[in-house]
């Protein structure tokens, strides 16, 4: 069995929901299909539910209408039958009933996880009964029957696995379950979700938990480019990864992979596939345990990133310096992603600062403190093992005229990590490009 999993975009109109169709058919069966909603679903709900919450029933009554309004087209385009016609027609009514409803009441935030689980439930549905009148019968699975997060917020992996697997007890004639990603209960039983760009997430969770063959992740591109094409031109698609490697560029900017979903795959040992919709026939890239030699594989970029820097005459020969300052990190669950340090000097990055004023005003109690907005982490990596002497000084000589905040080498052998500010982002990614992979 394997998993495949439809993003935004692949289930985005009535003609592309019919592609997937087409595509599920040709696929080994039995399979499961795991569906974002369509582009712009969740967007819209998002900003429906902020309506709400902010009382504004006026508008949210408009958004609501506008976002049905679309939805219902795509029912008149998809289906062509007066029994299926009347069949999504009624889903999408009785779905848009369930949200109009919390127009006349308050608004709590665990209604906002029930409203935002509702881009998911309509895309799902309408794969199902498009397969269901082209004459293929198939299971519509909902995922709040077995997709669970603890109290923690972290999957509850033995509940997925069991309830998955009664799930798919039932028989589907056409070797089709469909389910919906990014949605799931809480350790409550409360609508939750994975957070937003999930269903990547839930595919490779669904993947793990019944040791499927391969997870395939079927997107708008032809799978991870060796560098950022919306920056450099004559990127490649890259034909390989190991675990580490994609779950560095997932991380550090490229957008094809949700980065939490590389783990459970990596744990269960089971290859992730990255597929173009669009160009089914592409190989794409194959995610896996092994790494080819070659060893600089690609560069990513991320935004957003601001750099504090806390100098300190007391970090000198002292110990639990560090500890402090990561404590206040913790305190304010802020995750740093580089470091680097001297004897009287830490440069550090976050790219939450939602708590960034309280942060700076506790680690002034440990020095002089400095802050650098709008940095971009540029990332490469690859497979450093076979490849440990001169990349430091290719890599330097690419960047050598640009102005560098910060870089990270030697923390992993996947990645080296150079920090600087994002008007440099391009050029450096170009520099990079022409240095790297002439
Ligand atoms: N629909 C959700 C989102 O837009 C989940 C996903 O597409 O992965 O975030
Ligand atoms: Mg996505």
């Amino acid at each position: 069995m394997n998993v495949l999993k439809f993003g935004g975009t692949s289930v985005g109109s009535a003609e592309r929901i019919q592609k997937v169709a087409e595509l599920l058919l040709q696929q080994e069966k039995p399979m499961i299909a795991v569906c974002s909603a369509m582009s712009g679903a969740t967007d819209a709900l998002v900003e429906i539910a902020k309506s709400l919450y902010n009382n504004k029933k006026d508008v949210a009554n408009k958004q609501i209408t506008e976002l049905e309004r679309k939805h219902l087209d795509t029912v008149k385009q998809l289906l062509s039958t007066d029994k299926y016609l009347q069949i999504g027609e009624d889903y999408v009514k009785n779905r848009f009933e369930y949200i109009r409803s919390f127009t006349l009441d308050m608004f709590t935030l665990y209604e906002e996880k029930a409203v935002l689980a509702q881009g998911e439930l309509l895309s799902t549905a309408f794969l199902s009964y498009y397969l269901e009148e082209q004459g293929h019968q198939n299971q519509l699975i909902s995922a709040l029957n077995f997709m669970r997060i603890d109290k923690e917020g972290e999957p509850d992996n033995y509940y997925i696995e069991e309830n998955l697997k009664r799930e798919l007890e039932t028989e589907s004639p056409s070797g089709i379950y469909i389910t919906q990603g990014f949605i799931c209960r809480n350790a409550y039983g409360e609508v939750d979700n994975l957070r937003r760009g999930g269903s990547d997430y839930s595919a490779s969770l669904i993947g793990a938990a019944i040791k499927v063959d391969e997870i395939q992740i079927w997107t708008d591109i032809d799978g991870f480019h060796n560098n950022d094409p919306r920056f450099v031109e004559n990127t490649r698609t890259l034909s390989a990864l190991s675990f580490d490697e994609a779950a560095e560029l997932a991380y550090f900017g490229a957008k094809i992979l949700h980065p939490a979903s590389i783990l459970p795959a990596q744990n269960a040992n089971i290859n992730v596939r990255l597929k173009n919709t669009m160009e089914p026939e592409v190989p794409g890239t194959l995610v896996s345990s092994t790494s080819s030699e070659s060893s600089v594989k690609a560069v990513a970029a991320k935004d957003g990133i601001t750099a504090i820097k806390i100098k300190s005459g007391r970090m000198l020969m002292a110990y639990g310096f560090l500890r402090r300052v990561f404590e206040v990190f913790e305190s304010y669950k802020t995750s740093i992603d580089m470091i680097t340090t001297s004897e009287v000097a830490i440069s550090l990055t976050i790219d939450d600062t939602t708590h960034l004023d309280k942060i700076v005003s506790e680690l002034e109690t440990y020095g002089v403190v400095q802050v650098d907005h709008n940095q971009s982490i540029i990332c490469v990596v690859g497979n450093f093992i076979a490849k440990n002497s001169g990349l430091a000084s290719e890599i330097f000589t690419a960047v050598s005229h640009v102005p560098i905040r910060m870089i990270s080498y030697g923390g992993s052998k996947h990645n080296v990590t150079i920090l600087v500010d994002s008007s440099y982002k391009k050029e450096t990614l170009n520099s990079l490009n022409n240095h790297l992979f002439k």
